[in-house]
């Protein structure tokens, strides 16, 4: 092939207690009092990225960028894209338009504040943008982004979109507008989809599994997805109760994330979400 596709690499920065529907760590008043997990691991992400020379997109949560502008600022100064991955990592589907929005604009001021680079996409906490949800591109129109990187075409406990598996416009937007769509990667088994790029499926699956699914998608002409969040890396993430199946897939395979990482970045060519999506230069894009 004369050109290798190119995949996205994408992270999702927030803390260990932002994990959804976990009672321990519900409480939002009780975050401060958490150890925090977030500066280390993002530190680390961003020695592999320099020691790759990739570029990559960094899905804030503005609850951390606002308590740590100085990481936001480390993020940007080496040169990757900074998205919003919302302020209170509430998922879409338990929000309406007025306080998606609210949140939303909330994130992008702490994140452009703090980076003083513009915010053009979201990914939203555990992919929770459901059939039904499609108001919340309106949203994200309204709030001046320009890309979504939240479907996740595969039906799973939060969430799931039976959209299409590559990139593509999103064109079912209430107020008929449209806007680009990096979905999340899933390979078919069977008539299903299984995510197997990120989170705990990347953690939990061999790398030559992995490797294998990532080939099959840049065969057919689709960038893969990866996604990861710093507790990903974070052996010593600290364990609170929950139900077993939560418990399998928040701790699996802690200790083998850096090296899969590295394997990813040394295989396969990657660059930021909006490379991916052809958005690099901005006067390309004045669809809103
Ligand atoms: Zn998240």
């Amino acid at each position: 092939m004369n050109h290798p596709i190119v995949n996205a690499m994408s992270f999702d920065i927030e803390d260990w207690f932002h994990m959804v529907e976990i009672d321990a760590v519900a409480d939002t008043g009780k975050w401060e009092t958490f150890p925090s997990l977030v500066e280390r691991y993002t530190d680390q992400i961003l020695a592999q990225l320099a020691a790759h020379e990739t570029r990559a997109t960094f899905f804030m949560l503005g609850w951390i960028a606002e308590r740590y502008p100085e990481l936001v600022r480390r993020i940007a100064e080496a040169g990757h894209e900074l998205g919003t991955h919302s302020y209170w990592h509430r998922r879409v589907d338990m929000l309406d338009p007025d306080s998606f929005a609210e949140d939303l604009r909330r994130s992008i001021d702490v994140i452009e504040q703090a980076s003083s680079q513009r915010v053009r996409g979201f990914r939203a906490p555990s992919f929770s943008i459901r059939p039904g949800t499609e108001w919340a591109f309106d949203v994200m129109l309204d709030c001046g982004l320009e890309y979504d990187a939240s479907l996740f075409p595969a039906p799973r406990g939060h969430g799931g979109y039976p959209s299409p598996r590559g990139m593509h416009r999103f064109t079912d937007v209430p107020s008929g507008r449209d806007i680009p769509e990096l979905p999340m990667s899933v390979m078919r088994v069977g008539p299903a989809g299984l995510g197997f790029t990120g989170g705990g499926y990347l953690r939990f699956l061999p790398t030559w599994f992995v490797h294998r699914g990532i080939r099959r998608l840049n065969r057919r002409g689709m960038p893969a997805v990866v996604y990861l969040h710093p507790r990903d890396f974070a052996p010593d993430c600290p364990r609170v109760p929950m139900p077993l199946k939560r418990r399998f897939k928040c701790y699996v395979g802690l200790k083998t994330t850096t090296g899969k990482l590295d394997a990813l970045l040394s295989s396969f060519p990657w660059a930021a979400c909006e490379t991916v999506l052809g958005l690099d230069s901005p006067s390309t894009e004045a669809a809103a």
